[in-house]
């Protein structure tokens, strides 16, 4: 891959972020981005000022959806220091999303070292309350100009930034889900895998009906048999039963989170029961009924962990923890968050500093 080329955004205010960032409305000066086409493979890294796209009206993705997206987030640590979560994880599976939409494949390392190179001259960005970060958003689309059906032969991908605020400003609020029988968001072996486009727009009728319902997300049932919880819009779902918890299986329908495996990883070494498995909504509707749901809550890197509080299906509510924060979300909440914010220990390996001069070649 040829070096990285510097065009940036020369600043010459100081960086003042708005006090009420909320989510994705304000984006750095700065974006990396690059291009591929069939001959050259990926070339023309750069990091360059932000700047509107011009597209023919035929671009590709405009019409068949040739489009995938990413999000993580960068921290100001509690020593003063700039890090990312996982990042290699997140750039894997853009991967594993592009060869089901027959896009090209980028190299996992070079974009880890791109972020990085542009985190860092970003860093004042980087918003330092306890619950801020700079949610990093990278995305590649079919640029091509023509309207016959097939892969496209270009693409680009940006990596945008955006300063963003505490998820639930009011403080970590717990949640109230609606369980969706109307409409299905993926069926096993289509995109559910994916994160892609598509399954947003396939989501957002049910969305709307959740809100109607008084219920901020949908919980998704499987689109074969509506038998089985899958997942949340944004969100991976954890049942704490008596004696376990579980998370519905990678069916192929799910999206395979990467909160979802760290949370996993820290429960079992925890302690707990630790399940990935097929969860009916009937045994959840029994179970509940019998006392021996403790606790759902969801795992996401926009929120990280969200408690439910509520439940609704049909004519059915189903109250945990008295309508609080459940114990274990909380206790995870704080695990993960303390981890990324550099205040707990990474025992992991799971943080990446953003330092000067990451590229050397
Ligand atoms: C991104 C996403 C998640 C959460 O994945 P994380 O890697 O934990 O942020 C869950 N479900 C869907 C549908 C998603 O798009």
């Amino acid at each position: 891959m040829e070096n990285i080329q510097y065009n940036v955004f020369e600043r010459t205010e100081p960086v003042v972020l708005p006090e009420q960032l909320g989510f994705g409305k304000y984006f750095t000066d700065n974006v990396f981005v690059m291009d591929y086409s069939a001959e050259k493979g990926w070339y023309n890294p750069r990091i360059t000022a932000l700047n509107s796209l011009q597209m023919h009206p035929a671009t590709s993705v405009l019409h068949y959806g040739q489009t995938i997206f990413e999000g993580l987030k960068a921290y100001y640590t509690a020593n003063g220091e700039f890090q990312l979560f996982r990042p290699e994880e997140n750039f894997i599976r853009l991967n594993n999303s592009a060869k089901r939409l027959c896009m090209p494949e980028v190299d996992v390392d070079f974009c880890v070292e791109a972020l990085k190179e542009l985190v860092w001259i970003e860093r004042d960005w980087i918003p330092r309350g306890e619950s801020d970060s700079l949610y990093v958003r990278p995305f590649m689309f079919g640029t091509d100009p023509f309207l016959g059906v097939k892969p496209s032969d270009t693409y680009t991908l940006i990596l945008l930034l955006s300063p963003v605020g505490a998820y639930y400003p009011e403080g970590f609020k717990p949640v109230k889900i609606l369980i969706q029988d109307e409409y299905v968001r993926t069926v096993r072996k289509g995109l559910g895998e994916c994160k892609t486009a598509g399954n947003y727009a396939a989501s957002m009728a049910g969305a709307e009906i959740a809100h109607k319902a008084g219920c901020t997300q949908t919980l998704w049932l499987d689109a074969v048999e509506l038998k089985y919880i899958e997942e949340v819009g944004t969100m991976n779902i954890f049942v704490q039963f008596k004696d376990e918890v579980a998370t519905p299986m990678l069916s192929g329908g799910i999206l395979p989170g990467i909160t979802r495996k760290s949370t996993i990883q820290i429960l079992k070494d925890w302690g707990f029961n630790m399940n990935e498995r097929l969860i009916s909504l009937e045994e959840l509707l029994n179970r509940y009924e019998k006392g021996e749901v403790l606790e759902i809550f969801g795992t996401g890197t926009a929120a990280i962990i969200s408690s439910v509080c509520e439940l609704k299906y049909k004519d059915r509510s189903l109250v945990f923890c008295n309508r609080e924060v459940g114990k274990l979300a909380e206790r995870l909440f704080k695990e993960l968050t303390g981890i990324q914010k550099g205040v707990i220990e990474d025992r992991y390996g799971w943080t990446a500093k953003v330092e000067a001069q990451t590229i050397t070649t």
